[in-house]
C-alpha cells in the first residue's frame, strides 16, 4: 500500500516555484509516489487551485457565495474590470493579474471578501479594493485582514465557555467510559448529516483491523459557514483533545486534520496544537465536494476528489481501506467537554434528539452577523433577533445546501426534532432580495462544485441554473429538483435542489411567468 498522503502538499509546493505545474515537476513528482504520470494528472486537474498553465503573478479570487452575493461582490467584479481590464476567468495580457470567482472564501459574516494570492481581505468596497491592488502591483503587500467572528453564545455556553481541558486526566480514560459518555450525551455530528457520534466510534472501534485513523474534516467549505474557521483560530486545543479521545476510544494511532487551503492562517495553530502529536496536517486545494467524508478521504490519499460508494462505510473501512473515525471539527471539539464536565451536563443543554449547543455561522442581511453558540431547541426568529435581522422575509438554514425557511415559519426550533440547523450556517434574506436570484446563485455554486461523475447532479444543477437564469417553467424545475434529490449518488447532488424546491413552495410569484417583464424573458 503507497501511503500517498503528501501528494497534494508536493503538487502545490511545484506550482509555487514555477508559477505552474510544468510536465517535468509532474513526472518527478509521480515517480516519488509510485503512481503513474496520468494518475497524477487526474489529480492534478481536479483542483481548482492547482493547474499546468502558467498562474498570473497576482491572482484575485473574488467570493461569490450566497453571502458575499449579498453583500454586493457584482460591485467589486465591475471595479476590477474598470482597473485592470479583466473579468472573471481572464488575466491580464501582462501577467500581472489574474481574476476568478470562487465559490465561498469563509468570511461570510464580513464580506465582501476577496484572497489576494493567499492574503484575505474583507469588508471590501471599491476604494480599498483598488488600494489593494495598487499597492500588491507595486510590491508594497498590504498585511491581510483578520476575519471577523463577533462570537457570543445565547444561553449557557458549551465550546465558547471553555479552554483547553487537562488532558493528562482525559486521556486515561477507558475506550468504554469514553464509548459510554458520547451515548448517554446524544451528541451527534456537526457537519451536517447527524450521525450519533458514539455510535460511529463503537462500530470503527469493533470493526476487524490492524491499523485504524482518526480524520478531523476542517473542509468548511459549506457557503455561509465559517464557525469551524473560528472554532480551529480560538479552540484549537479542544479539537486535537477530541482527536485524540478519538484514538483512546477506537484504539487509532494515527490522525488527520484535512483543512481547507482558503485558511492559510490556521496551518501555523494547527501544527503548534498538534506538536508531539502523531497528528499530520494535510491541506485541501480547491474542491467543495472534498467536505463529502469519502471524498475527502480520497483526497488526503492524492487523488481525485470523488465521492465513494458507500458501503461500506468508513468506520469499516475508509483511510487506505481501514477502519476510520471521519468527524467534523466542531464535533470532535465537543468531546473532550463531555468527558471532563459529564454527559448528563451536555445532554441537559439541549432537547432530547439533540445533545448540547450548535455553533451557528450568522451573515447575509443581518445587522450584526458572527459565529453564536446556541443550545438546540432555540426558535430561528431568536437567533435572527439577536443578529439584527428579525426583519427579514426568508433565511436559509444550514447554507448552500440547507433549507429556505420563509418569515412565516420562523418559529421553527433549530433542533433535529424540527428544523435541522446542518452545518450551522444561517443566511438571513432581506425583504428586497430576489429569492429566484439567490436560489439561481446556489445552483450556480452547485454547477461548478458537481464532481461530475452521475448525471442528475451534473447535468441538473447545469439545466437549473439555466432555466432559473432565463426564467424557465416552475413545473420543469420542480421535476428537475426532485430527481436530482432522489437520484443523485451523494450529498451534493441530493441536497442541491433543497432551497430551489423549498422556494418554489414558498415564494411561487417569484417563478411565474406572468410577472416577467419581455425584459427578464429575453
Ligand atoms: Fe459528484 Fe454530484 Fe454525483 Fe456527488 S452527486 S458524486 S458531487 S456528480
Amino acid at each position: 500500500m503507497v501511503k500517498r498522503a503528501s501528494i497534494l502538499a508536493d503538487l502545490k509546493e511545484a506550482q509555487e516555484q514555477d508559477r505552474r505545474l510544468s510536465p517535468e515537476a509532474m513526472a518527478e513528482i509521480a515517480e516519488r509516489h509510485g503512481i503513474s504520470e496520468s494518475q497524477l494528472y487526474g489529480t492534478a486537474t481536479f483542483y481548482s487551485l492547482l493547474g499546468a498553465e502558467l498562474q498570473p503573478e497576482h491572482v484575485i479570487r473574488l467570493c461569490g457565495s450566497v453571502a458575499c452575493h449579498l453583500a454586493g461582490i457584482n460591485d467589486l467584479v465591475n471595479v476590477i474590470h474598470g482597473t485592470l481590464g479583466i473579468g472573471p476567468g481572464e488575466s491580464a495580457p501582462d501577467g500581472s493579474f489574474g481574476l476568478e470567482i470562487v465559490s465561498c472564501l469563509g468570511a461570510c459574516g464580513c464580506g465582501p471578501a476577496a484572497m489576494i494570492d493567499d492574503r484575505l481581505y474583507t469588508n471590501l468596497g471599491p476604494e480599498k479594493l483598488q488600494s489593494l491592488i495598487s499597492d500588491t502591483s507595486s510590491g508594497r503587500i498590504p498585511p491581510a485582514d483578520e476575519p471577523a467572528f463577533s462570537p457570543r453564545a445565547l444561553g449557557e455556553p458549551a465550546l465558547m465557555g471553555e479552554s483547553s481541558p487537562d488532558l493528562s486526566t482525559l486521556i486515561n480514560r477507558s475506550s468504554e467510559e469514553i464509548l459510554t459518555a458520547l451515548d448517554a450525551s446524544g451528541l451527534r455530528g456537526r457537519g451536517g448529516a447527524a450521525f450519533p457520534t458514539g455510535r460511529k466510534w463503537r462500530m470503527c472501534a469493533e470493526a476487524p483491523g490492524d491499523e485504524r485513523f482518526i480524520v478531523c474534516n476542517a473542509d468548511e467549505g459549506e457557503p455561509g459557514t465559517f464557525k469551524d474557521r473560528y472554532l480551529l483560530r480560538e479552540h484549537a486545543g479542544l479539537v486535537v483533545a477530541g482527536m485524540l479521545l478519538a484514538a483512546q476510544a477506537v484504539g487509532a494511532e494515527r490522525g488527520y486534520i484535512y483543512l481547507r487551503a482558503e485558511y492559510p492562517e490556521l496551518r501555523e495553530i494547527i501544527e503548534r496544537e498538534t506538536a508531539g502529536h502523531p497528528i499530520e496536517l494535510v491541506v485541501g486545494a480547491g474542491a467543495y465536494v472534498c467536505g463529502e467524508e469519502t471524498a475527502l478521504l480520497e483526497s488526503i490519499e492524492g487523488r481525485r476528489g470523488v465521492p465513494r460508494l458507500r458501503p461500506p462505510y468508513p468506520p469499516a473501512s475508509g483511510l487506505f481501506g481501514k477502519p476510520t473515525v471521519i468527524d467534523n471539527v466542531e464535533t470532535l471539539a465537543n468531546v473532550p467537554l463531555i468527558v471532563s464536565r459529564g454527559a448528563e451536563w451536555f445532554a441537559g443543554l439541549g432537547t432530547p434528539e439533540s445533545g448540547g449547543t450548535k455553533l451557528l455561522s450568522v451573515s447575509g442581511d443581518a445587522a450584526a452577523p458572527g459565529v453564536i453558540e446556541a443550545p438546540f431547541g432555540l426558535r430561528l426568529s431568536e437567533v435572527l433577533d439577536e443578529a439584527g435581522a428579525g426583519a427579514s422575509i426568508a433565511a436559509l438554514v444550514g447554507g448552500a445546501s440547507g433549507r429556505l425557511i420563509p418569515r412565516r415559519d420562523f418559529d421553527r426550533r433549530l433542533c433535529f426534532e424540527d428544523l435541522s440547523p446542518g452545518a450551522g450556517a444561517i443566511i438571513p434574506v432581506g425583504e428586497d432580495r430576489s429569492i429566484r436570484e439567490l436560489v439561481s446563485n446556489l445552483m450556480a455554486f452547485f454547477e461548478h462544485e458537481s464532481c461530475g461523475e452521475c448525471s442528475p447532479c451534473r447535468i441538473g444543477t447545469a439545466r437549473a441554473h439555466e432555466l432559473l437564469d432565463r426564467g424557465g417553467d416552475p413545473a420543469i424545475l420542480q421535476s428537475l429538483g426532485e430527481t436530482m434529490a432522489a437520484s443523485s449518488r451523494c450529498g451534493l447532488g441530493q441536497s442541491a435542489p433543497t432551497a430551489l424546491l423549498d422556494a418554489l413552495e414558498a415564494f411561487p410569484e417569484q417563478f411565474s411567468f406572468e410577472n416577467e417583464t419581455d425584459h427578464d424573458k429575453h
